[in-house]
């Protein structure tokens, strides 16, 4: 089929590792509205990898707060944390091609390492255990984690937000873990395999996952699933700069939630991001009708937030 004439399939991601923050609702209401306005279908997938960190009763207040936000889906596919059967299946397929090698470095030795970091705050892997010889492997007595080999070749996407994005995967990521020691896959691994399998054509997400896409490109090669489309949204700062995340407990939709109706939060995110001119009440059902990625702010955005504070 060709690429416009297949159906659009967004998704929300989300990890229920505490409430969203504006942060998360924001990149959420541009998943929903780029697929609502274009008649497209979203797909609701909780990314619960880390069970130390997330937990059900996160996940059920997660889909509560996407409802009272009224931002839908159409289906939920399974949690990450019941589909390490395909995942082995994905690993295999991987090792079958000679790609995956047991990684033994400690968290200590990788810290230590005077390497350079990407901006997610991962280094750029020397490659320490990549060439191990099986008697070497042997010597060690603790279970491995396990990482794929990268090419010296670039991996570019064209992203609705950011523009043109190359990244020599061997240069400046170098390999990477898909599965750590004690058998938990990694997020890499697990959202390209999600993200095909549920037919996802559409990955809107926060700006601070643009520089893993090209990893999920190279994987989405390897295991013979299409690209999607990327739309890697600006960051809400405070006004000293600093990302809102799920520290900013006030701004947390359990706090936002019984201050104020879901249109004004609506509204107030569709007027940070560009899509309206002045700050006001709007479900996210009327912005889908005039909804355009032309209009979305590209630069990260200094959110005022002393609003919701009084
Ligand atoms: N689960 C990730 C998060 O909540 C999002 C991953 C993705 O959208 O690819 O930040």
């Amino acid at each position: 089929m060709e690429k416009d004439t297949m159906p659009l399939v967004g998704r929300f991601a989300p990890t229920p590792s505490g409430r969203m923050h504006l942060g998360n609702v924001f990149a959420a209401l541009l998943a929903w509205l780029s697929v609502r306005s274009r008649g497209g279908e979203l797909v609701l997938r909780m990314e619960d990898l880390d069970t130390q960190r997330t937990s059900p009763e996160f996940a059920r207040i997660l889909r509560e707060d996407l409802t009272w936000l009224g931002l839908t889906w159409d289906r939920e596919t399974p949690a990450q944390s019941t589909r390490s059967r395909i995942y082995d299946a994905c690993f295999e397929q991987l090792a079958g091609m000679g790609l995956l090698y047991p990684c033994y470095c400690t968290r200590s030795q990788l810290h230590s390492v005077n390497a350079p970091h990407l901006s997610d705050g991962t280094y750029i892997y020397p490659g320490t255990c990549r060439d191990l010889t099986e008697a070497q492997r042997q010597s060690f007595s603790r279970k491995p984690a396990w990482r794929l080999r990268v090419p010296d070749r670039e991996y570019a996407l064209e992203d609705k937000c950011c523009g043109s994005f190359r990244q020599n995967l061997n240069r400046e990521c170098g390999d990477f873990l898909v599965r750590r020691a004690d058998g938990v896959y990694m997020y890499q691994l697990a959202v390209v395999v999600d993200d095909g399998l549920s037919g996802v054509t559409e990955v809107v997400r926060g700006r601070d996952l643009l520089e893993s896409a090209p990893r999920q490109i190279y994987l989405q090669e390897l295991l013979g699933f299409e690209k999607p489309q990327y739309a890697h949204v600006p960051m809400l700062l405070s006004s000293d700069g600093r990302r809102l995340s799920k520290r900013d407990r006030d701004l947390d939709l359990g706090q936002l939630r019984s201050r104020m109706k879901p249109e004004r939060l609506i509204g107030w995110l569709a007027h940070a991001a560009g899509l309206l001119d002045k700050e006001e009440s709007v479900s996210a059902r009327e912005l889908a009708k005039e909804f355009s990625w032309e209009r979305v702010k590209k630069e990260d955005i200094f959110a005022n937030t002393d609003c919701f504070c009084r």
